[in-house]
C-alpha cells in the first residue's frame, strides 16, 4: 500500500493585499471615490475637477453618467436591467447604443451588441464613428470633417 504524497498547501489568506479597500472600477485609484447613483459603483468624486468646455474626458464620473446606458436607464426611471431595457434599445440609433453599452466607461458591458449599418459620409463615402465626432448633419445628409470643411469653404465663397 502506498501512501499519497503529502500535499502542502498555502493558505492564500496569509498575505492577502488590502483587496477590499474600494477603488474606482474604471481607473482603480483609491482616493476620493464616491458610489454611482445608477449601479452603486465605486467610482471617482471628480466632477468637480472637470474643467467645463475643455470637452476632456477626463472625469470617471462624468463619463459613466454620459455615456453609458446604465446612467441613462437610471436618470430616465427604466425598470429592470439596461442590459435587456427595450426602452433604452428604442432611445438611441443603433451605433450609439452599442457605444453607450460597451465603452470603456461602463462596469459591466453589453454581452451580445447588436449588429449594425456603419454610417457613412453623404460626399465621400468614408464610414464616419459617430461615437468619435468631428463630423456634421444636414438636411443634404451626415458629412465627414473633411467634407464638412470642403462645404463650409464653399460655401464661404458665395
Ligand atoms: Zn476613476
Ligand atoms: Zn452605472
Ligand atoms: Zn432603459
Ligand atoms: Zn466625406
Amino acid at each position: 500500500m502506498k501512501k499519497p504524497p503529502a500535499r502542502i498547501t498555502k493558505s492564500p489568506k496569509t498575505q492577502k493585499p488590502d483587496a477590499d479597500a474600494p477603488r474606482c472600477g474604471l481607473c482603480g485609484a483609491d482616493e476620493n471615490l464616491t458610489r454611482t447613483e445608477c449601479c452603486g459603483e465605486w467610482i471617482c468624486d471628480d466632477e468637480d475637477s472637470y474643467v467645463i468646455f475643455s470637452f476632456a474626458r477626463n472625469s470617471c464620473h462624468r463619463n459613466h453618467r454620459r455615456v453609458t446606458l446604465c446612467a441613462y436607464h437610471h436618470n430616465e426611471g427604466h425598470r429592470g436591467r439596461w442590459q435587456n431595457c427595450k426602452k433604452c434599445r428604442e432611445s438611441f440609433p443603433t451605433e450609439i447604443y452599442v457605444w453607450y453599452g460597451t465603452s470603456e466607461y461602463n462596469f459591466t458591458k453589453l454581452e451580445n451588441p447588436p449588429a449594425y449599418e456603419a454610417t457613412c459620409c453623404s460626399g465621400c463615402k468614408t464610414v464616419i464613428k459617430l461615437s468619435g465626432g468631428g463630423y456634421s448633419e444636414s438636411s443634404d445628409g451626415i458629412f465627414c470633417e473633411k467634407c464638412t470643411r470642403k462645404r463650409f469653404r464653399a460655401s464661404e465663397r458665395d
